[in-house]
């Protein structure tokens, strides 16, 4: 779990998505990967304007962070982060977990990550400080192969959670065709999706 583990240092983890919407995929993440690191605590952290999703019309950052919101809500280990929304601009995960830092400074951090992002990452900008920042935590996701893509072994772990099948382009298509995203999403978000028509018009 990192030599950087230091005794009575908060351990928080940090969740980072487009949550366009929220799912329950995410949460089960959360939940698993804070059972199985004993985390204090979960901030989830919506982005910015993505800058790997350009080709396709990003939700209003407000909808997606108030999703998170309603979806975490009742969790007292779950929080919401607007730092990346609020800084502006396409997000990058170093300056996600350099600000986290400034703002934890007492907390070792353990970045949650799916294994389609995880085998990205060696894309993302500033890896070598992207490990000094956090522990890497790879969770499995159907469809997609959990594996090391050359990371530092000392600065990753991998967790198997509950498999659930739900993607958030797969609920943006649903809720296009008429087709329900009750049980996928709770049921707030439903709610607010419905409310605010979103994705009624994009896939
Ligand atoms: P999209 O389809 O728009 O890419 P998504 O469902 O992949 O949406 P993101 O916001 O892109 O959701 O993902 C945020 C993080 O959650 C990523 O690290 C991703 O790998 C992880 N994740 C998303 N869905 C699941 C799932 N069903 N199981 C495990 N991890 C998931
Ligand atoms: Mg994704």
């Amino acid at each position: 779990m990192g030599e950087q583990t230091g005794p009575g240092k908060r351990r928080l983890g940090v969740m980072g998505g487009t949550f366009d919407p929220i799912h329950h995929g995410h949460l089960v993440a959360a939940s698993e990967v804070a059972s199985q690191f004993h985390l204090d605590e979960v901030v989830f952290v919506p982005t910015g304007q993505p800058w790997q999703k350009s080709h396709r019309a990003v939700s209003a950052a407000e909808d997606r962070y108030l999703m998170t919101v309603i979806a975490t809500a009742s969790n007292p280990q779950f929080s919401v982060s607007r730092i990346d929304i609020d800084r502006g601009g396409p997000t990058y995960t170093t300056d996600t977990l350099r600000d986290l830092r400034r703002l934890n400074e007492n907390a070792d951090l353990f970045f949650i990550t799916g294994a389609d992002a995880l085998a990205q990452i060696l894309t993302w900008r500033d890896t070598d400080e992207l490990f000094s920042l956090a522990h890497f935590i790879g969770v499995t996701r159907p469809g997609h192969i959990l594996a090391n893509p050359g990371l530092p072994e000392d600065r990753v772990s991998f967790v198997e959670v509950p498999a659930l099948a739900i993607s958030s382009s797969d609920c943006r298509a649903r809720v296009a065709q008429g087709d329900p995203v009750w049980y996928l999403v709770p049921d707030g978000v439903v709610r607010y999706i419905d409310k605010r028509k979103l994705y009624r018009h994009d896939g």
